[in-house]
Formats: C-alpha cells, sequence, structure tokens
C-alpha cells in the first residue's frame, strides 16, 4: 500500500502515536519532512502525533551517552523519528531512557510530568496517550517495533517487569544533571511480538493496510492484558540467549505461574 493510501485510515483529530521505516516511502519519492506534514494536516489541528525518540541513557550502556533532551540523538528510531524530533513546533519528552517527540492538542499532557519513570509504564507517555484513546500506526513496521505493547506487560501485572532487558546497562540513567533513579518497569525484549500482526487482525481492533497497520490502543492493551493472563509468558521470546526472557521466565516458574 502506498503511503497516501495508508493516510486515507488516519482520521482527523486521532492521537496518533507513529512507528515508522521509511525506506518504502523514499522509494515513493517522499521526503521525511513531506510524511510529517501530510500525517498533521490529516489529523488537524484538535489532532497528535507522537513519535519514540528512545536514546537508552541508561548508567552503563554500551554507547554510554548523556541524556540532554535538547541534544542527544534517539537510537535506532528511524529517519522519521530523527526528522520529526527537531522538526519546528515539535516537543520532546524528558525521559532519559524512552523519551518521545509530540506536535498537536495533546503536545503538553504527553511531553510533562514523564521525566522520571521507566517510559514506558505508570506515568509515561505511553500510558497518558493511552487515557486519550490513542491509535498506533505501524508504518511498514511490524509489532516488533511496537513500544505501546511493553506498557500492556506492565499493565497487565505480570510480576517480571523489574528485570531489565539487560542488567549491565544498569537500572538507572545517565542524565546532564547525574544518575538518575527510574521506576522498576523496564520494557525489555519485542522480538517475537511480530506474531501479533495477523491475530489483532482477525480480532478487529487492528486495520491490515499491507505492510503497515492502524491500531486502536486501547483495545489491544486490553487484549494483550488477557493474553498475559491466560499465558504468563506470551510476551517472551524462545531464544534461551536472550537474558531478559530466559530471567523472567525462570521468575515466573519458580513463582509456579508456568
Ligand atoms: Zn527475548
Amino acid at each position: 500500500m502506498s503511503f497516501s493510501q495508508v493516510l486515507e485510515a488516519v482520521q482527523e483529530g486521532m492521537l496518533l502515536i507513529c512507528h515508522a521505516s521509511f525506506k518504502k516511502c523514499k522509494e515513493e519519492g517522499l521526503t521525511p519532512e513531506e510524511v510529517i506534514t501530510a500525517l498533521q494536516k490529516k489529523l488537524g489541528p484538535e489532532g497528535t502525533l507522537m513519535m519514540p525518540t528512545f536514546s537508552y541513557c541508561y548508567l552503563n550502556h554500551p554507547r554510554h551517552r548523556v541524556w540532554d533532551k535538547d541534544e542527544t540523538p534517539g537510537v535506532l528510531n528511524g529517519v522519521l523519528s530523527e526528522t520529526f524530533r527537531t522538526f519546528p513546533g515539535t516537543v520532546r519528552s524528558n525521559n532519559p531512557t524512552y523519551s518521545v517527540a509530540v506536535s498537536g492538542k495533546y503536545t503538553e499532557l504527553l511531553t510533562t510530568g514523564s521525566a522520571d519513570n521507566a517510559g514506558l509504564g505508570h506515568g509515561s507517555s505511553y500510558e497518558n496517550a493511552l487515557k486519550k484513546g490513542a491509535h498506533i500506526l505501524l508504518l511498514n513496521v511490524s509489532n516488533n517495533r511496537n513500544s505501546m505493547l511493553h506498557y500492556a506487560e506492565i499493565a497487565s501485572g505480570v510480576p517480571y517487569n523489574d528485570i531489565p532487558f539487560r542488567e549491565a546497562w544498569g537500572r538507572n540513567a545517565l542524565t546532564k544533571d547525574g544518575e538518575m533513579v527510574l521506576i522498576p518497569e523496564y520494557p525489555a525484549c519485542s522480538e517475537e511480538f511480530s506474531k501479533f500482526d495477523a491475530e489483532f487482525i482477525s480480532m478487529g481492533f487492528a486495520q491490515d493496510l499491507g505492510e503497515s497497520m492502524l491500531i486502536n490502543a486501547t483495545d489491544m492493551v486490553k487484549y494483550i492484558c488477557g493474553r498475559i493472563n491466560v499465558q504468563k509468558d506470551v510476551m517472551l521470546c524462545s531464544n534461551e540467549e536472550c537474558e531478559c526472557c530466559r530471567l523472567r521466565r525462570e521468575r515466573l516458574k519458580n513463582m509456579g505461574l508456568i
């Protein structure tokens, strides 16, 4: 599906969280600026556009970057996100690990008061977006890029979220003002989340847009909480060498939950 066809599914006034790969849009001759402007125009003055600008400024992260919301670039969020981060009118949240960039109606709500949480859990921009009835646009990416699924893990209360993605990164963040203590609700592995692509569409809360997908976040989080309730390790990958999934599965086994 072309970008203009995907855009038809986006409705005026939506709070849209966009995770994207720009490659296909580039092949269509579009620039990142054109894609961002087209999304903003479609959403209109009552709409909101939010993109991840994650920087993973954990204390001992291999990149060892110091968090400064005006300077620290995003890491592997794609060219669209990196363009949007410094786009005129865009505001970035002050979260050292999982910041977001926002424009539109709910900019203030989504970029304030979310600095000292773990990024994708309670008090996060993602939780605030969910409360406002967010939709998620996966633009030429699949659910392994859908960060709201990590929020769903935390909302479900599954007892493993205090185990971080990599213990060696440290549990706190490194900022220009020094070390920052994070709430122990760590987003971890999304390696096998693409298994939900077809499931979400068949459940009726995600719209099939070819290689893209538009998801109702409220229905999705509710659905994932239900799936976790039935199968506690459903979000974990099966790779034995994946540190966090191995430790999280061990925890569930020790608790007699799987
Ligand atoms: Zn894993």
